[in-house]
C-alpha cells in the first residue's frame, strides 16, 4: 500500500481542514491513538518532503501491516543501533558513577560515626574514672554515685542513638551492595538480548586461560542483516536479534554465548574438543536457518535468516586478540564462500573444513 507518497503528493496545496482529515483517516486506518506523537508523525509524513520516511512507512505497511507506536518511535528517533548502544553505555556509566559516589559517602559516614563514638567513649571512660577515683578516696561519696548514674545514663542514651544510626547505615550499605552487584552484572550484559557482552567474553577468556584448560572461539554473524532492518524496520531487526540470541544460547547451553556487538555473537567453548564445538555450532546454524520468522502484527513471513561462523581452537598461551582475529578471518571466509556455513581452522590454517 503506497500510503505515504500518494497521500503526500495529494496533500500539496490542500487547506488545513483537508490535511487534518487526512491525518485523522491515516491514524484511524493504522489504529493509532491520536496522541501528540502520532499526530506529529502523520503531519510530518504528509507535509514534509522526506522520501526516506515515506519509503520506510511504505515498506512497513506493505501487505496490510499496521504501524505500531514502536515503529513510530524508531522512525522518528533518527538514530542508529550504534547510537542506542552508546546511549545505554553512557547511562550505565553515569549510574555506576552515582553508585560509587554514594558508596564513598557511606564509607565516609561510617568513618565519622566511628570517630565520634570513640571520642564519646573516651570522655565516658575519663568521667567514669574520675568518679571512681572520688569514690575510692572516700570523698563526697553520694555525689560520686550520682555522677556515675548520670554519666552512665548519658552514655546509654548515646549508645541507643548510635545503634539506630548504625542500623540505618547497615540497611543502606546492604542496599548499596545489591545495587553495586546489579551494576556489575549490567556492565557485563547486553540490554537488548540479555546475553553476556564482549567484556564478559574477554573476562571469561582470561579466567579460562588462568586454569590452563582448552578453549575454542566461534564468531557468528547474521547474514544480510542490514536487509532485515531495511525491509522491516529496526524494531523488527531488534526482535530478530533477540530470537537468534535465544536460539544460540539454547543450542550452545553449557558454553558462553555472548553478544559481541551489533549482529555478531561470540561463543567461548571451554574444555571441549574442536569436533564437539563444531557439532554444537552446526546444530545452532541449522536451528536458526529452519526457524520460521514472522511479523508479529500479521504473521507475514520474514523469510529465511541465517548466520555464518568462524571457529578456531585457541593455542596454549595464545593472546585473546590473535585467536579472535583468526576466528574472524574464518568468518570472513564463510561469508565469502556463500554464507550460512561454519568454517573451522587451526592456527596454522592447515585444516579448513565445512
Ligand atoms: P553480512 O552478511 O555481510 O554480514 O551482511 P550484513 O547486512 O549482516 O552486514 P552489515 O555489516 O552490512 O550490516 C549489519 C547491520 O546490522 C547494520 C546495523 O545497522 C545492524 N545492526 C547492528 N546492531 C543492531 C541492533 O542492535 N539492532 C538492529 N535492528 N540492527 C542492528
Ligand atoms: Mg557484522
Ligand atoms: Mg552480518
Amino acid at each position: 500500500m503506497r500510503i505515504a507518497r500518494a497521500v503526500r503528493s495529494d496533500a500539496e496545496g490542500e487547506g488545513g481542514r483537508a490535511l487534518f482529515e487526512r491525518i485523522g483517516a491515516f491514524l484511524a486506518d493504522q489504529r493509532l491513538a491520536p496522541t501528540p506523537t502520532n499526530y506529529a508523525f502523520a503531519h510530518r509524513l504528509f507535509t514534509e518532503a522526506d522520501d526516506a520516511l515515506a519509503r520506510a512507512v511504505e515498506l512497513i505497511t506493505e501487505r496490510g501491516v499496521r504501524l505500531t507506536s514502536r515503529d513510530i518511535q524508531t522512525l522518528t528517533a533518527d538514530h542508529t543501533p550504534e547510537d542506542d548502544a552508546q546511549i545505554a553505555q553512557a547511562e550505565l556509566k553515569s549510574r555506576t558513577e552515582g553508585l560509587v559516589a554514594r558508596t564513598q559517602m557511606q564509607v565516609e559516614g561510617f568513618a565519622d560515626m566511628v570517630t565520634a563514638m570513640r571520642a564519646e567513649t573516651a570522655d565516658f571512660g575519663r568521667d567514669l574514672a574520675a568518679s571512681a577515683e572520688a569514690m575510692s578516696s572516700g570523698s563526697d561519696t553520694p555525689q560520686a554515685t550520682d555522677d556515675i548514674v548520670r554519666i552512665t545514663a548519658g552514655m546509654l542514651n548515646r549508645i541507643r542513638i548510635a545503634e539506630k544510626k548504625l542500623e540505618s547505615s547497615t540497611r543502606e550499605a546492604n542496599e548499596l551492595r545489591e545495587k553495586l552487584e546489579e551494576a556489575r552484572d549490567n556492565a557485563r550484559r547486553d540490554p537488548l538480548t540479555q546475553l553476556p557482552n564482549r567484556r564478559a567474553f574477554e573476562e571469561a577468556f582470561t579466567a579460562q586461560e588462568a586454569t590452563g584448560g582448552s578453549m575454542c572461539i566461534a564468531v557468528c554473524d547474521i547474514d544480510h542483516f542490514k536487509s532485515v532492518n531495511d525491509r522491516f524496520g529496526h524494531a523488527v531487526g531488534d526482535r530478530v536479534l533477540r530470537v537468534i540470541a535465544d536460539a544460540l544460547a539454547h543450542c550452545c547451553r553449557g558454553h558462553l554465548v555472548t553478544r559481541y556487538g551489533g549482529e555478531e555473537f561470540a561463543i567461548l567453548f571451554t574444555n571441549v574438543p574442536l569436533d564437539k564445538a563444531h557439532a554444537v555450532l552446526e546444530h545452532a546454524r541449522t536451528t536458526v536457518q529452519t526457524k520460521r520468522y514472522k511479523l508479529r502484527d500479521n504473521d507475514a513471513p520474514l523469510g529465511e535468516i541465517t548466520f555464518s561462523a568462524g571457529l578456531t581452537p585457541v593455542e596454549a598461551g595464545e593472546m585473546h586478540q590473535t585467536a579472535f582475529h583468526r576466528a574472524d578471518r574464518l568468518l570472513y571466509l564463510a561469508k565469502h564462500e556463500g554464507r550460512n556455513q561454519v568454517k573451522t581452522g587451526s592456527a596454522s590454517y592447515s585444516e579448513f573444513r565445512r
